[in-house]
């Protein structure tokens, strides 16, 4: 199981979460970006695996209004559309933050 991170800080100006892990690295990812990789069954099909709300679905203006911790396992975020049934386990951040997508 993925350490929980070791910092966890949303920058609003530059619309990013900075996420830090227990080996140093750093990373600043984009709330437009995680609010596309929510893992939610209303956001990815759980029979298909299809992902229903992607990250060009987003809008620009996404941020995060709201952001607690699901035992020591997870962060669940709230965002200014209302979705709040998204739950990021430590897993799922983790290789996202080894992915960088929203770089490419
Ligand atoms: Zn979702």
């Amino acid at each position: 199981m993925t350490a929980p991170p070791t910092r966890l800080k949303s920058i609003r100006e530059e619309r990013v979460l900075e996420i830090a892990w227990p080996d140093g690295s750093e990373t600043r990812m984009p709330f437009r970006y995680l609010r596309g990789r929510c893992p939610c069954a209303s956001c990815v099909n759980e029979f298909t695996g299809e992902r229903m709300v992607d990250v060009p679905d987003v809008p620009e203006a996404i941020e995060i209004e709201g952001a607690e911790l699901t035992g020591n396992y997870a962060l669940k975020i709230t965002w200014n559309d209302r979705h709040d049934t998204g739950l990021y386990t430590w897993d799922h951040l983790r290789e996202l933050c080894s992915l960088r997508e929203w770089e490419a």
